[in-house]
């Protein structure tokens, strides 16, 4: 008994997986149905020895990626509603996985350019800096991100940010399976709803996140619900050869970086910027 949240929280997201892969129905074997109907007394239906259970509709915002809540498994899980971006407000109340009670100050929704933007940069989870001020890369990482953003001929109101995990899990770990199963819909509303030309997933997470059930490897495209979309290395792991003190390192993931970011823009029919040289000025 004292593993049935967790138990009933695995189901709840399993719900939501095939939720978002299509599915609208989920058979149920009448006999294990059987003690929940004595216990609620809610009449099962009659037909057959199989029940089929109508999963809640999509939304009309964001068709198979719209959200309502699924049943909260008794924890009194936050519905997501169906409209607009999900906001500060919105998310403050959320109790979808654990990491709202589990230190964090402020919910980071992600920002920029929410009118259909060439590029939707995808990170992991806010980390100390942006936990404190609310707004998604905006320590070390999004310092080296607004260079690679820049490098690309572009500011930060040009694009849109945002990470798989709108909540800053302790110690900055990576969030776990839950947590970002949890709080993807969010990223999947926001998607859906900026509608960017092209996905830029930093890192492991974003990959794994928007992609549970694939390997997707950096570099190489994907497609997300019509938008292609492309992984590099996060620019955490980047700064980490600077502070190893490895040039050699740091140099061949920043031109793996930057050949990932080149791609991104050739999809798009675009070239970076020249770069002008020193006293330059056209
Ligand atoms: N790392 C991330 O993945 N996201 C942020 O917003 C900051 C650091």
């Amino acid at each position: 008994m004292e593993r049935l949240p967790e138990i009933l929280n695995a189901f709840e997201q399993a719900l939501e997986l095939e939720r978002e892969l299509g599915t609208r129905t989920v058979d149920c074997d009448r006999a294990l149905l059987a003690p929940v109907s004595a216990a609620t007394s809610a009449a099962a239906p009659a037909l057959g020895q199989r029940a089929s259970r109508p999963l809640p509709t999509a939304t009309s915002t964001g068709g198979a990626l719209g959200e309502r809540a699924l049943p909260d498994g008794g924890r009194g899980a936050t519905a997501l509603p169906q409209d607009g971006l999900p906001t500060a407000e919105e998310l403050a109340v959320c109790t979808r996985c654990d990491l709202h009670g589990l230190g964090r100050t402020h919910v980071v929704p992600g920002q920029g350019n929410a009118d259909s933007p060439d590029f939707m940069f995808v990170g992991e989870a806010p980390g100390a800096d942006e936990d404190r001020q609310g707004l998604a890369f905006v320590g070390a990482a999004g310092q080296f991100l607004t260079k690679m953003i820049a490098a690309m001929g572009y500011t930060r109101d040009q694009v849109f940010i945002a990470n798989i995990c709108k909540c800053r899990p302790p110690n900055n770990r990576t969030p776990s399976p839950p947590e970002m199963a949890a709080c993807v819909p969010y990223l999947k509303r926001q998607i859906a709803l900026v509608r960017p030309k092209c996905l830029i997933l930093l890192g492991n997470t974003a990959m794994r996140g928007l992609f549970p059930d694939a390997f997707v490897r950096r570099g190489q495209w994907q497609t997300y619900e019509g938008i292609p979309a492309i992984g590099t290395f996060h620019p955490a792991y980047i700064l980490r050869f600077d502070s190893a003190r490895d040039p050699a390192g740091l140099r061949k993931a920043k031109l793996e970086v930057w050949d990932t970011l080149k791609l991104a823009l050739a999809r798009l029919g675009k070239k970076p910027p020249e770069i002008k040289k020193k006293g330059q000025t056209t």
